[in-house]
């Protein structure tokens, strides 16, 4: 019986929507790109997507997709372990686990569900869990079904994270160090290497969640162990199919073997879900061929984030510092950062404007995501619509 609960609903909603906190979605009627049709016919330049690479929409992938919709169908109407794996599935893992230079990999709906699966099938209440302030939420998420002891340090802070680990060693039998490779407010890359070292000293593994800098950082996109230089040390990475490596859906966990050969036994959304879709994992396998052919995109995407940032600091914006392709343009106030999104979409210029609870109060700031997609042309109208609205609005002067 649909009654009570439905006028309890309907507060809430009242609630988030006079707490100014209510989402909104826009409606986008062309293929994901630099340059996109909204529902109103509007074309806009769109610089908040995750398509880093620019891979969304590319021809390559497309075509991938669709011949491996005609050689291997549509959907495998089963989970792995009875009858859900295909040659392409075991393909598609070994491309992964050689691209960040690891044993093996397991694929997984999403990368949400790599991270909700990760823990608990290696780690009980004897060990402990080592885990960034500003970890995502899917790794929240992982963390809270797991039984392990948990332990939180502040953002990248090596310090706490060394106190942190002192203390977990008192009781732990195992223990993990969990961190976002690049937080996606900031695009701060976290201390990997620190973290290595670390794990070293306090017998700790390390997994690394490459969401936002796999395909991004490191000179061939091959994420923060390329970056800083420690190919293979990191003992898990979990990253998704849907951000910088086409866009689509997919989640993936690479590492060492055991690790991965426990979890095909016991991660529950492994398990209980689902096989990935064979035309998002044709259209994986030809991303990572093209990874390996050449960095042409890698090398783009390089020049087009340093472009926006000289361009924006020259023109006096307050910039976080970033080694990843996330620009957060800091406004400090929350209603500022909507009105700034506004009136840049009206330049034609897509942006997002975030505030609290989505970042620390009076932190409010406009997020760019550059991507390989953007021409030079793009960012200089984007870089020239902020400095329109900065002035109108005295954010510059
Ligand atoms: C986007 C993101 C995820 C979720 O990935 P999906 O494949 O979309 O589920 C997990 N972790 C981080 C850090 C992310 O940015």
């Amino acid at each position: 019986m649909y009654g009570k609960i439905k006028d309890h609903l309907r507060k809430e909603l009242e609630g988030i929507k006079e707490a100014g906190l209510f989402k909104e979605e826009r409606i986008i009627t062309s293929p994901q790109g630099a340059e996109i049709t909204l529902v109103d016919g509007k074309e806009v330049l769109n610089f908040c997507a995750n398509n880093y690479l620019g891979l969304s929409n590319h021809p390559r992938l497309v075509k991938a997709a669709k011949e491996t919709l005609d050689s291997h169908g549509f959907g495998m109407s089963s989970v792995r372990f009875i009858c859900g794996t295909q040659d392409i599935h075991r393909t598609l893992e070994k491309k992964i686990a050689a691209f960040f230079g690891l044993d093996d990999t397991i694929l997984y709906a999403a990368c949400f569900d790599a991270n909700g699966g990760v823990f608990e099938p290696i780690l009980t209440a004897e060990d402990a869990i080592i885990s960034d302030s500003l970890n995502h939420a899917s790794i929240i998420d992982g963390v809270r079904l797991c039984k392990a002891q948990r332990f939180r340090y502040e953002n990248s802070n090596m310090e706490d994270l060394e106190a942190k680990l002192k203390e977990a060693s008192q009781s732990a039998r195992f223990k993990i160090i969990v961190t976002d490779g690049v937080f996606s407010m900031d695009g701060n890359v976290a201390p990997v290497d620190k973290m290595v070292e670390l794990g070293k000293k306090y017998d700790a593994m390390v997994l690394v969640d490459e969401c936002h800098s796999a395909g991004v950082v490191g000179k061939t996109g091959r994420g923060v162990t390329e970056l800083f230089d420690i190919r293979g040390e990191v003992d898990i990475i979990t990253g998704t199919l849907g951000k910088a490596f086409g866009g689509g859906i997919g989640g993936f966990t690479t590492g060492r073997q055991e690790i991965i050969d426990i979890l095909r036994q016991r991660s529950r959304p492994y398990l209980f879900s689902n096989s990935l879709i064979p035309a998002a994992v044709g259209a994986g396998i030809e991303m990572f061929d093209m990874m390996s052919e050449t960095t042409e995109l890698q090398d783009k995407l390089h020049n087009n984030t340093g472009y926006f940032i000289d361009k924006m600091m020259d023109a006096g914006f307050d910039i976080k510092p970033t080694s990843s392709a996330i620009c957060a343009i800091m406004l400090y106030d929350a209603k500022l950062s909507q009105v700034m999104a506004e009136k840049l979409l009206d330049e034609g210029i897509y942006v997002i404007g975030f505030y609290y609870p989505v970042v620390p109060k009076g932190q409010a700031r406009i997020r760019v995501q550059l991507s390989a997609a953007h021409a030079r042309e793009h960012l200089d109208k984007a870089v020239n619509a902020f400095i329109k609205v900065g002035k109108e609005l005295e954010v510059i002067k």
